[in-house]
């Protein structure tokens, strides 16, 4: 057939929901819809931190695509793509070619140590789920070998956590309800394990509002959390960060999430790159592209008032997928393309199960429980947008505090 063909690469939040979309705005007569992705499911990048501290099962942050997204309407290729050859409209993928009229490119963020020596080699990075999941059962073994050993070392129960960003912020809030269940687990003293954060700037959450961020550090102090602020992290050995001026703090897992970048595709395939993403077009379109779509983690989409692009968060790559699924119609018609116009809902950031902060609505401060309830609401709406009222039941958040 000569039917147009509609590639989206990566089913993400960006992804998944420009298809859902394409197939509710195009008739299947209109374009072929062709969706990769690594896996033949989608997961939940903001619950990963839950999977790398052991909080939920994997299971949970994980959707079968053909669950939600109808393989009769969508063709469904799971592959991993190598590069996207702009030339002859080509992307390669690891087991073959495919050709494509129009494109969007939506293979989320890539871990970024900004060179800092040993990161690569030594840190784990929260990035998928196979990534994620290793990490909580490493911990669970350094705990379970304890007792077991000879001469148990003390800093092998410390977790060591480089960032403290939003990321790694969340991931040591859920660890402060893990490690005690650990100790029960497996007869250790509770005082024994500690749980790190490591940031470079003088505070954690750089850029937050500051009210709560002293709110999220009393909070997690208070559960045990210990926070090195200000210190540089010049090298990560095998067992340890080098920070500042030589000093060094041991600890038994060490993970990395002090920094993300867009997926490496982006370069492989010759894209102009700023701090590893693609500035799209108000529309978008990759630059100087008519049939290229960038969205997600992989874009900056500038905030023309305020000069910068808009921070890179699931909330936007959902609202990316509205604006790039209705410009999509709009090339096959020959009308005019829309901007992207960012609705901001708040952020709101857990701290473990029953606790979390943020804004909503506004910038009004949420903390607390209230803040918590808020957070679950959040993730069952994408569910619910995902897959309706079945999907949120199956996967979603309702657990009493
Ligand atoms: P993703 O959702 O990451 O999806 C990318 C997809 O591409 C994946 O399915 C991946 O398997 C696939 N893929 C990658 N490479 C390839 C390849 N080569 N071939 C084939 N497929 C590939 N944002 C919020 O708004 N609120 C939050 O509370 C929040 N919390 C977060 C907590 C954590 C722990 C993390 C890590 C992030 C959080 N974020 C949050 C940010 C948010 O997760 C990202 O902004 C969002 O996931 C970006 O969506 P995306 O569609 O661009 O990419």
């Amino acid at each position: 057939t000569n039917k147009p063909r509609i590639v989206v690469l990566g089913a993400g939040y960006a992804g998944m929901m420009t298809t859902k979309q394409l197939t509710k705005k195009l008739s299947p007569e209109e374009a072929e819809i062709v969706l990769v992705n690594k896996h033949n499911y989608h997961y939940q990048t903001t619950w990963l931190h839950e999977v790398a501290a052991g909080t939920i099962n994997t299971n949970q942050a994980r959707v079968m695509i053909s669950d939600v997204i109808n393989p009769n309407r969508v063709r469904l290729v799971y592959d991993s793509v190598v590069k996207v050859n702009k030339d002859n409209q080509k992307v390669v993928l690891e087991n073959g070619d495919l050709d494509y009229d129009y494109l969007v490119i939506a293979l989320g963020f890539e871990t970024n140590t900004f060179g800092i020596k040993g990161m690569k080699e030594n840190a784990f990075f929260i990035q998928d789920v196979d990534s994620s999941r290793q990490i909580y059962e490493h911990i669970e073994y350094q705990f379970a070998k304890y007792n077991n050993e000879e001469n148990p070392k003390e800093e092998s129960l410390a977790i060591l956590v480089g960032g403290g960003g939003f990321t790694g912020i969340e991931f040591v809030g859920e660890l402060a309800e893990q490690v005690p269940k650990l100790c029960r687990k497996y007869d250790i003293d509770p005082n024994i394990p500690r749980i790190i954060n490591v940031e470079a700037a003088p505070s954690i959450m750089p850029g937050f509002d500051e009210e709560l961020v002293a709110y999220a550090k009393k909070s997690l102090e208070e559960r045990g959390v210990e926070f090195r602020e200000g210190a540089k992290i010049a090298e990560c050995k095998e067992d340890a960060f080098v920070v500042n001026e030589g000093e060094q703090i041991k600890a038994g897992t060490i993970v990395w999430t002090g920094g993300v970048t867009g997926n490496s595709i982006l370069s492989k395939s010759g894209f102009e790159l700023t701090k590893g993403k693609v500035t799209v077009e108000d529309t978008l379109l990759a630059p100087s592209e008519d049939n290229i779509f960038i969205l997600g983690d992989c874009a900056w989409v500038m905030n023309k008032e305020e000069d910068r692009p808009y921070p890179p968060t699931a909330q936007s790559a959902i609202q990316h997928a509205g604006t790039c699924s209705t410009n999509i119609k709009a090339l096959l018609h020959n009308e005019p393309l829309e901007s992207f116009i960012f609705d901001n809902k708040g952020t709101v950031a857990s701290l473990g199960k029953s606790d979390a902060m943020g804004t909503v609505f506004d910038d009004k401060k949420l903390y607390g429980k209230t803040a918590s309830s808020m957070k679950k609401v959040i993730d069952n709406r994408w569910l619910f947008l995902l897959g309706g009222p079945k999907l949120t039941l199956k996967k979603g958040k309702f657990r009493p505090f």
